[in-house]
């Protein structure tokens, strides 16, 4: 309370007025009675002037003074007065106090020449015959209208002034008690004025630091409870902004974090203010460690410091792509956008980040599909135009010829046929159109009627080919996905063994999984083809696939299929001894325990 501006401003200036008032007031007063003693005894003084006019008259007539000095001797004994007769022309003829004789002309007077001229007159000054402050009053005498001269009588100023100073100091005394005693007044008042203002400040101060939102102002005057009703309806409205400010921000950090785009904001001295779990990802940031510090240090990307200076600079939006060496390489596109600062000149910039890695692998592979696809199907094509050209240019008569020329043709057609087969297969399983029709299927009964379609070709190479599967194997699945598995599978180890191997078939569930086994003794494939043997088009020998009449599709719509069923496909081979494919599919639901072997 004492600390404050409120309180000390308005009590500094009544108390100087206060003391102005005393200090005037004492001053006026004291000079009053002043005045009032110099009256007094100036009325003494004509007194005593006015009882000496008789005999002084006399004296002045007569030209004998001795009567006159006894009588003023007599007055003065009584009263300390000091009485002076002068002579018209100044000479003084008697004095109470010194030799008349000896005395000075007193023409020069103040008071003699006021009363000569007025009667009576009066002036107060320093004595130099009594070497005192004197206060004199001269009388004028007369007779039958003729001056004889005057009479003066005079006192000492000093008791007045000693009667001043009493009184002056009870003055001092009285302005100094009621000084003390108005500041006392004066500080109570404005303390009891400006306490509610101060504390309703206070109160203030703490609403907008910690509690904003509490109710202020309570028990006070009327205009200051509605300062303090206005303070509170402002307060609980900012208490509402500042919950919805922080829902707003909260809501925004939640969905800012589940983004799978990273998002970076950097402040207008490129240091990192907000960095969300997917960009800590992508640069491997430390969210708590790389905050606040600059975006140059821990980002090492010359692109990504053009766009930030480029958005910086233009106050525009910036798009560009950066490529992170891997493993495994990214490729990331980047849109920065600059964010206004408090310094309208300069600007943040807050950064997108998209991973458009999958977007690229997708395009690459599209790209390889449509130019693999071209190619395949330009090859059997140009077989036909050839063939076909050459019976137009005279071969159709070549009765040796001819024919195996048709045939070729009709192969190649096949060929064509089987491609465009495989790849509405695949073109349907990638897409999912083609597998809609789920139902329980019975996957030993699909691999018996497989193996039956097999068997003739397996026979002509004298490929011998063993069966071991379970009866009522049954899986959720789509009868002809089950079926396009199972014959790609034989169909190769078929392909893919030479003549007089074998192929081993089983089928048995285990783990609640339906585990179907495809084992040849065929050619087998090398480590570094074996991982992308499922990919489209890959194939270990192409001549040798396109002989056996292979399209390099058929593992690629296997593992799509099995991958749409749920299950797994796995291969295992040795070069030049053979190559097993184990694919696993989720059992029916309630079929663990209906196993048996045929
Ligand atoms: P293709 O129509 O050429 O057989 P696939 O997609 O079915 O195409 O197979 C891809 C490649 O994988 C084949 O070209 C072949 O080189 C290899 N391959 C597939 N199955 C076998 C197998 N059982 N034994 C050896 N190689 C195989």
């Amino acid at each position: 309370m004492f600390t404050s501006r409120l309180f000390w401003k308005p009590f500094v200036y009544f108390s100087a007025l206060i003391v102005l008032v005393g200090f005037i007031g004492g001053y006026t007063t004291s000079q009053w009675q002043k005045e009032q003693l110099t009256d007094q005894l100036k009325q003494r003084l004509r007194n005593t002037a006015i009882s000496l006019e008789d005999v002084t008259k006399r004296s002045l007539l007569s030209g004998e003074f001795e009567d006159l000095q006894q009588v003023i001797q007599d007055i003065r004994t009584l009263t300390t007065t000091r009485i002076t007769v002068v002579a018209l022309d100044g000479v003084v003829y008697a004095d109470t106090h010194k030799n008349p004789n000896k005395m000075e002309n007193h023409a020069n007077r103040d008071e003699l020449i006021q009363a000569l001229r007025n009667r009576e007159g009066d002036s107060q000054r320093y004595s130099d015959t009594l070497n005192i402050s004197m206060l004199y009053y001269a009388f004028r005498i007369q007779h039958q209208g003729r001056t004889l001269g005057c009479v003066r009588c005079a006192l000492s100023t000093s008791q007045i002034d000693i009667q001043v100073a009493s009184i002056q100091a009870r003055i001092a005394e009285l302005v100094f008690i009621v000084v003390i005693t108005g500041l006392i007044v004066t500080g109570l008042v404005i303390f009891r004025m400006t306490r509610p203002v101060v504390r309703l400040i206070e109160e203030a101060r703490e609403l907008t630091t910690v509690q904003l939102g509490q109710t202020i102002g309570h028990g006070f005057d009327d205009e200051i409870s509605e300062l303090g009703r206005l303070l509170n309806e402002l307060s609980s409205a900012l208490a509402d902004r500042m919950a919805q400010l922080e829902q707003n921000h909260h809501e925004l950090l939640t969905v800012l974090e589940g983004m799978d785009e990273g998002v970076i904001a950097v402040d207008k001295n490129e240091c990192i203010r907000f960095a969300n779990e997917a960009v800590c990802e992508m640069f491997s940031l430390d969210l708590v460690e790389d905050q606040g510090r600059p975006i140059w240090e821990v980002i090492r990307n010359q692109m990504v410091q053009a766009i930030i200076n480029q958005a910086k600079k233009t106050n525009a939006h910036f798009r560009g792509e950066i490529e992170l060496l891997g493993p495994p390489t990214r490729y990331l596109a980047l849109n920065a956008s600059a964010i206004p600062t408090e310094d309208e000149d300069d600007f943040g910039v807050i950064i997108v980040i998209h991973d458009i890695t999958e977007v690229r692998r997708l395009e690459n592979l599209r790209r390889d599909f449509v130019a693999n696809v071209s190619h395949e199907l330009k090859t059997p094509l140009a077989s036909i135009q050839a063939y076909a050209e050459t019976l137009i240019d005279g071969a159709i008569e070549d009765q040796n010829n001819n024919r195996t020329f048709l045939g070729r043709i009709v192969e190649q057609s096949e060929r064509l046929n089987m491609l465009i087969q495989d790849l509405l297969s695949i073109a349907r399983v990638e897409s999912n159109t083609g597998i809609n029709e789920y139902s329980t299927v019975d996957v030993s009964d699909v691999l018996d009627r497989c193996i039956k379609y097999h068997q003739p070709r397996a026979g002509k190479k004298k490929i011998e080919i063993n069966v071991c599967a379970s009866n009522d194997v049954m899986i959720y699945a789509d009868t002809e996905g089950i079926r396009q598995i199972l014959d790609n599978l034989v169909d190769n180890a078929i392909k893919y063994t030479p003549e007089s191997g074998t192929v081993n078939v089983g089928l048995v569930i285990h783990d609640k999984q339906v585990v179907l086994k495809v084992q040849d003794s065929g050619i087998g494939i090398s480590e570094k083809h074996l991982q992308r043997i499922f990919e489209r088009f890959y194939r270990v020998d192409k001549a040798r696939s396109r002989e056996l009449g292979g399209t390099g599709l058929g593992l690629s719509i296997v593992k799509h299929l099995v991958n749409a069923f749920d299950g797994e496909i796995d291969v295992t081979s040795i070069l030049d001894q053979g190559t097993t494919f184990i694919v696993k599919l989720p059992l029916l639901e309630g079929m663990q325990t209906a196993v048996s072997v045929s």
